[in-house]
């Protein structure tokens, strides 16, 4: 038997897009900790939804994480879909 390790904190929404700034996007190819090429009045540090995934399959972004993106994006599920409330990078 071994010890699990402690689960890390929730993290907020801006925490979640800043990590997943590390990845690539693929949907508008930004590399790593540029910002997505998204309309301006998606506020400061929005990603694309195909980042945020890439970000997961890496382990960067939880599962539950992703489960919290994918419900902001609601309705407007897909790899272009544009997730806000981060800051600026
Ligand atoms: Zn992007």
């Amino acid at each position: 038997m071994t010890a699990r390790p402690a689960p890390l904190p929730p993290r907020t929404m801006p925490e979640i897009l800043e990590a997943a700034r590390r990845a690539t996007c693929g949907q508008c190819w930004a590399r790593p900790l540029e910002p997505c090429a998204v309309p301006a009045d998606t506020g400061p540090g929005a990603c694309h939804l195909a980042r945020v995934d890439r970000a997961a399959r890496r382990g960067v972004v939880t599962a539950a994480e992703m489960a919290a993106i994918i419900t902001a994006a609601g309705a407007a599920l897909s790899p272009a879909a544009v997730i806000g409330g981060g800051r600026q990078p």
